[in-house]
């Protein structure tokens, strides 16, 4: 065992503080970086998921150190979603593991809600981020058998853990969980003309409420849960909104014969096989919805939840947008072809005037611009290459939370098991260097 090797170990067993820096001067030459030994795992990313599988850890007994690049937990939450915004699923197959919604709370709790069902969760199991601290690389090495996960901070203002000042730090750890979510860059295609169009082009990471378009011609271009949603509050803060549909899109009641559509779904599949359920699906949503393609919302060819189960593509459940639709209030339109000043070109040829576009284009997991492996994830779309329920556990200690396109359920699940198996090694290794630790006050 080198040198270095020895100094790991005995900072784990001699010392229950799961940070711990390391008086080394074999480090990087930049006098604003430091290193620091994790003796537990370093989990990236404080959203939902990081925090999931934080205190998953913590109810074992396994210390872990969470890195966030923002400044609060579940910025995609706090920072980057619509006022409006409510859970899209009933608040059951919401919560993280071992801790309910408050009882007070309604089937789907606002956006306010839900952080504060974060904020108190965190509380709960002590979980303190270390914030304004983006990974920009986290590779293995081999020779030492550790990770070395090197972040930026942002600033110092407001570093929960004590980040501290400009410059950048390397964690060393033996595990790695990527928690930096589905959601983590805003998506924006390539449009031509995009630079002529002289209005507001914004993507809806960045819209707020409808508020700011009143009265003015918005053209909304997605049709997922935020674009259909977004179209809604547009209409309700008396703007005009136009939906770009390019694909085709199953849209479902929110809820059917009394019960959430999503809720009843996982229901019937206990008892049912897939095909029957969509086709169960689509007969109500059409007694409920109509024919959906006489307003330009054509069904894909695959039934909602096989599509989901093949391909991740969730389908829009519908929050009143449907009706706006069929009353006119809200114009359906294909693909665009250009933007020209003040005007958006269709494929079908048609031109129409708009003050303002907002991209509901959806969002991309950005692991591959700082995971450095090559075998876990895909470099193309940055998930799991392993299906649900296998992409959690990579090699050599990694780990992924939050990436099955199953949302939060599909999150606890996944962090429940990395904690499981984390635990496994940590103990085996406690055993290890029981006659080391004779000293230690843990
Ligand atoms: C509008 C919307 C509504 C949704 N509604 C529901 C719902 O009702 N029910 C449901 O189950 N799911 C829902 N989802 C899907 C999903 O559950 C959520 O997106 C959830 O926030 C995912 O949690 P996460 O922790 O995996 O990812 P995120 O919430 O995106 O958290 C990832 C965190 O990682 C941080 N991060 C990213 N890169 C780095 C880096 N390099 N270094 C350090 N930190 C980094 C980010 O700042 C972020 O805080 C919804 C998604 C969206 C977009």
């Amino acid at each position: 065992m080198d040198f270095y090797s020895r100094e790991i170990e005995g900072k784990r067993t001699h010392d229950p503080l799961f940070v711990e820096e390391m008086k080394t001067t074999s480090f990087s030459s930049s006098s604003s970086s430091r290193r620091v030994y994790v003796p537990g795992p370093v989990i990236v990313g404080a959203g939902p998921s990081g925090l999931a599988v934080a205190a998953c850890l913590k109810k074992k007994g396994v210390p872990s150190v969470v890195l966030e690049r923002s400044n609060c937990i579940a910025s995609l939450w706090q920072l980057k979603t619509y006022d409006r915004l409510r859970l899209h699923l009933p608040r059951q197959f919401c919560e993280l593991p071992f801790m309910s919604f408050p009882s007070d709370f309604p089937t789907y709790p606002t956006k306010r809600q839900f952080v504060q069902y974060l904020e108190d969760y965190a509380g709960r199991f002590d979980i303190r981020p270390r914030f304004n601290e983006a990974v920009s690389r986290a590779e293995y090495d081999p020779t030492l058998g550790f990770w070395r996960v090197r972040t930026k901070h942002a600033n110092s203002g407001s570093s929960g853990g004590g980040g501290g000042g400009e410059g950048s730090t390397e964690y060393v750890c033996r595990w790695v969980i990527a928690a930096t979510g589905e959601n983590a860059e805003a998506l924006v295609p390539e449009i031509e003309g995009i630079g002529e169009f002289g209005g507001t082009i914004k993507h809806t990471s960045l819209y707020k409420s409808g508020r700011e378009f009143r009265g003015k011609r918005v053209l909304v271009v997605g049709c997922g849960n935020s674009g259909m949603e977004v179209c809604l509050d547009l209409c309700n803060n008396n703007a005009s909104p136009a939906l770009v549909v390019r694909d085709k899109v199953h849209i479902l009641p929110q809820e059917m014969l009394g019960k959430s559509t999503f809720g009843l779904s996982m229901w019937l599949l206990k008892w049912l096989p897939m095909r029957l359920v969509d086709r169960f699906l689509l007969i109500v949503s059409r007694l409920i919805l109509g024919d959906t393609s006489h307003f330009g919302l054509d069904r894909p060819t695959l039934g909602p939840l096989e599509l989901k189960n093949l391909s991740g593509k969730t389908p829009v459940l519908d929050v009143g947008t449907l009706a706006k639709i069929k009353s006119g209030d809200i114009q359906v339109f294909p693909g665009i072809k250009r933007l020209k000043r003040h005007t958006v070109e269709f494929v079908n040829g048609r031109a129409e005037k708009f003050d303002a576009i907002i991209l509901a284009t959806g969002y991309r997991s950005n692991v591959p611009s700082w995971l450095k492996e090559e075998e876990m994830f895909s470099k193309e779309d940055g998930l799991p290459r392993r299906p649900f329920p296998n992409g959690w556990k990579g090699e050599c200690g990694l780990y992924a939370v939050g990436f099955t396109k199953r949302g939060l359920l599909g999150a606890s699940m996944d962090a429940a098991r990395i904690a499981e198996d984390i635990e496994r090694c940590w103990k085996a290794e406690a055993k290890h260097c029981m006659p080391f630790s004779t000293s230690s006050s843990s």
